[in-house]
């Protein structure tokens, strides 16, 4: 084998999983190693897109893509995109590497897989194929360890065997991890009931096949979840690292058009004052919600920038604002539909992030020290919330009153308790500086991914 193997590197197709994922490759890439990054078409056709003018892949990362068997209408169709990943992708794949390590000069071949861990399938075709195996999770560390604690789960009667509650209770994997509650775990979150079995036995699936992994990364960090990492390391046989990227210098751009306008109107506000809203690519809002976020900014009398994606109101691009409420809010405003979020997050000007919980926008707020007000809507926002609020302490719930809506008194009162204490923007900054310790140069992550590297290359 040469000293810079080949890799092939595999994200679940939505943003969220390719972008973390796309940094890895990234971060291997300047270590030498040649990357085939392999995307389903349209996935590919967005990246494409969204790398047009950027040289940010160099010579070491190559984009392929492959079909996942569906007409494009049937994309739109619920399951019918989940049912292909599992069913269609799989032999795709496999596919793939037979060609490329059929035609490759012996030090040239793919020597291992690196794919998101909800496709647990990828480990299988790893072995089928004869190359190693690695698994990433975009997630928090602590969701691979419930992941794991399923069968005690179920022993210990909190969920049946479909993974439905069989009553709300609260429970904690580790004394440093979050209270986790039968009815917020990830699949519980996630529609209706069938919906919800569907995920569970999806889940049970992919944990038993990462479990045969040969290494499992963990987009994380060891200051961050100690306790999921010590759980992870001593029950299982495997090597979780952590952090396999240092500060995300090199990055793909989102997939939606940035507005940057927004960093100019940033720069003439003052320290620590906007409130940041953005709630990443999917969730939705229905219209009442809409406009008590409105008004619930407008009450604030604070500076606030506002991420409005064009189906962020369940009635499609009519965004209803309250009455007189654009004029109101004047230039103290700031609405754009997709927002360089990073580069806003590292700005001064930024007082708290208002956040749907989505694990990158909780890494981006917590790399750069911003307090969070959380406002989870499904899957690991809750229990993300939980490590913002009740582990780490740099933020707020919003809570929801007895119709599902979170009200705009709360949202004046919370983001008044938590842009004028500074306790909350202490911690925050704490918390900035320990995780970038943690994947500094001689840090846990900084040594985890170099033993990860030095694995790739020789063994
Ligand atoms: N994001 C962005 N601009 C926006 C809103 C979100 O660039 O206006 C990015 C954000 O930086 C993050 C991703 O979109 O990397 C959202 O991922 P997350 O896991 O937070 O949520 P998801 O979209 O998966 O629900």
């Amino acid at each position: 084998m040469g000293n810079n193997p080949h890799l092939l590197i595999l994200p679940y197709p939505a943003q969220g999983h390719v972008i973390p994922l796309m940094e890895l490759a990234q971060s291997l890439a300047k270590h030498g190693f040649k990357i085939t990054f392999v995307n389903t078409e349209t996935t590919h056709k967005r990246v494409v897109n969204a790398l047009a003018d950027d040289d940010v892949l160099g010579d070491h990362i190559h984009l392929v893509s492959i079909s996942d068997g569906l007409e494009t209408w049937e994309r739109n169709v619920p399951g019918k995109l989940s049912e292909a990943i599992m069913t269609v992708m799989p032999r795709k794949v496999e596919e793939l590497i037979r060609e490329i390590n059929g035609s490759e000069e012996e030090g040239e071949k793919i020597s291992c897989i690196v794919a998101d861990q909800s496709l647990g399938w990828a480990m299988e075709v790893g072995k089928k194929v004869g190359i190693k195996q690695a698994a990433f999770l975009p997630a928090a560390a602590a969701l691979l360890v419930l992941g794991f604690s399923i069968p005690k789960l179920i022993d210990d009667g909190l969920i049946d065997q479909d993974g439905i509650p069989t009553e709300n209770q609260t429970f904690q994997l580790s004394p440093s991890m979050p209270v986790m509650n039968s009815t917020n775990l990830i699949w519980t979150r996630m529609g209706s009931s069938t919906m919800q079995k569907i995920i569970f036995q999806v889940m049970e699936k992919n944990n038993k096949a990462v479990k045969s992994a040969d290494w499992l990364i963990c987009n994380s960090t060891l200051n961050l979840e100690p306790g999921a990492f010590s759980l992870g390391s001593t029950n299982h046989t495997h090597r979780p690292t952590s952090g396999p990227q240092s500060p995300r210098e090199l990055r793909l751009d989102t997939f939606w058009p940035e507005d940057p306008t927004c960093l100019k109107w940033l720069d003439q506000q003052q320290p620590n004052s906007v409130i940041y809203v953005a709630f990443g690519s999917f969730a939705v809002f229905n219209p009442t919600q809409f406009e008590e976020l409105a008004l619930g900014l407008e009450f604030t009398l604070r500076p606030f920038l506002w991420v409005v994606r064009a189906e962020s109101v369940t009635n499609g691009t009519n965004f209803n604002y309250p009455d007189g409420f654009l004029e109101r809010v004047g230039t103290r405003k700031r609405v754009v539909g997709w927002a360089p979020q990073q580069k806003v997050l590292s700005h001064p000007s930024v007082g708290c992030f208002v956040s749907h919980c989505g694990w990158n926008s909780v890494m981006e707020g917590v790399s750069n020290g911003v307090p969070f007000l959380c406002w989870p809507y499904f899957a690991d926002q809750f229990i993300n919330q939980s490590y913002i609020c009740d582990v780490w302490k740099v933020g707020l719930g919003l809570e929801r009153d007895e119709s599902g809506i979170v009200r705009k008194g709360e949202i004046e009162n919370k983001v008044d308790d938590v842009i004028g204490d500074d306790g909350f923007r202490g911690r925050a900054f704490e918390l900035k500086e320990s995780t970038m310790r943690n994947v500094g140069e001689g840090g846990s992550s900084y040594k985890n991914f170099n033993n990860f590297v030095e694995w790739l290359k020789n063994s």
